[in-house]
């Protein structure tokens, strides 16, 4: 299924132009037009699924090893010195592009800090407690 309304439906099937580095059936890799780092690009199925909660298991799986491959070939061609692979979903997560995307972020060895987050402590009893919820 395709949304009209989306950009990123767009720009993965073509109907609006844009540094594509990659194509497949079943996605277009582009370069991010406000990148974090030097190469920093988006792995985004043709496919509309709004976040990581409606994508498709199998298209998950190919999106994951289509990062795979692309962390180096782009290591490769960029002679960066790590990767950031960063998926958001929702708002309260910082997604803005409500159309699932792998945001592939070339890290290089120069200080530059791009992700940061705080600690939050938790006791022995609550750590045992969230174990317990999540455990399956
Ligand atoms: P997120 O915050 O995870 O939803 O990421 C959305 C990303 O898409 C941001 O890094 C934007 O810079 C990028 N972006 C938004 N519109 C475009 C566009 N038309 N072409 C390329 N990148 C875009
Ligand atoms: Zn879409």
């Amino acid at each position: 299924m395709r949304d009209d309304n989306c950009i990123f439906c767009k720009i993965a099937n073509g109907d609006i132009p844009t540094n594509s580095i990659y194509e497949d059936d079943d996605f277009r890799v582009i370069l991010d037009a406000s990148p974090a780092t030097k190469g920093h690009s988006l792995i985004i199925p043709k496919e509309h699924y709004k976040d990581m909660y409606e994508i498709d298991e199998k298209v998950a799986a190919k999106a994951m090893s289509l990062a795979k491959k692309l962390t180096v070939h782009m290591t490769d061609k960029l002679g960066c010195d790590g990767f950031n692979i960063l998926q958001n979903n929702r708002e309260v997560a910082g997604q803005t592009v409500f159309h699932f995307h792998m945001h592939l972020i070339p890290r290089y060895n120069d200080g530059k800090s791009i992700l940061t987050w705080g600690h939050e402590e938790f006791s022995d009893d609550e750590m045992k407690a969230i174990c317990e919820n999540l455990r399956q």
